[in-house]
């Protein structure tokens, strides 16, 4: 008796979903939206970033690599900046700890190589996929912000634009800031 009753009670379940719409898309052809908080693909946008190398400096795999040199005015000029996708584990630590999101989640899921090599990407492969979604959106970055019409390096407070406030007369820039021990000095 109890082994016919489970058959039933099976039974009642299959029928419950039969007449339920499917959950599933289309895919390709549909595809879903990607909730916003999802740890998606990570999308560099050049010009927020200053090179600051703090996203480099948090990822716990390494697979961030920023190559910078200095400009005259104190700011830095980004020589390379690269991701090597092969060993990133998508943990995001990177896009809490840049100070400009300049980089952030919200990238396309749709990325599956042939060569497992093509998951480094460098800066011109970055770009590419930055501009990609930029055009997608509607100049839109994944966290809600738009883009400038002319984007500058950045408006957002820098380190240039914060020494100035701490009482230095240029030259500007974080190299040009006095040591500890010249501190003491004084
Ligand atoms: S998502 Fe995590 S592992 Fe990947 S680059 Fe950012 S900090 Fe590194
Ligand atoms: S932390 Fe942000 S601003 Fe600094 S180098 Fe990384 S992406 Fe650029």
């Amino acid at each position: 008796m109890a082994y016919g009753l489970s058959i039933a009670r099976g039974l009642i379940v299959t029928f419950k979903h039969i007449f339920k719409p499917p959950i599933t898309v289309n895919f390709p052809e549909e595809t879903r939206q990607v909730p916003v908080r999802a740890r998606t693909n990570l999308l560099w946008f050049e010009e927020r970033c200053t090179g600051c190398s703090t996203c480099a400096q948090a990822c716990p795999d390494g697979c961030i690599l920023v190559q910078t040199s200095p400009r005259e005015d104190g700011t830095l000029n980004i020589d390379r900046y690269e991701i090597d996708f092969r060993i990133c584990m998508y943990c995001g630590l990177c896009t809490e700890a840049c100070p400009y999101q300049a980089i952030q989640a919200g990238g396309r899921y749709d990325d599956a190589v042939y060569v497992f090599e093509n998951m480094y990407r460098n800066r011109e492969s970055l770009t590419r996929e930055a501009k990609t979604y930029m055009a997608k959106t509607d100049g839109r970055y994944p966290n809600g912000q738009t883009q400038e019409l002319s984007p500058t390096r950045t408006e957002m407070p820098t380190a240039k634009s914060r020494i100035p406030g701490a009482g230095v007369d240029g030259p500007f820039g974080p190299q040009h800031l006095h040591s500890r021990a010249e501190h003491h000095q004084h």
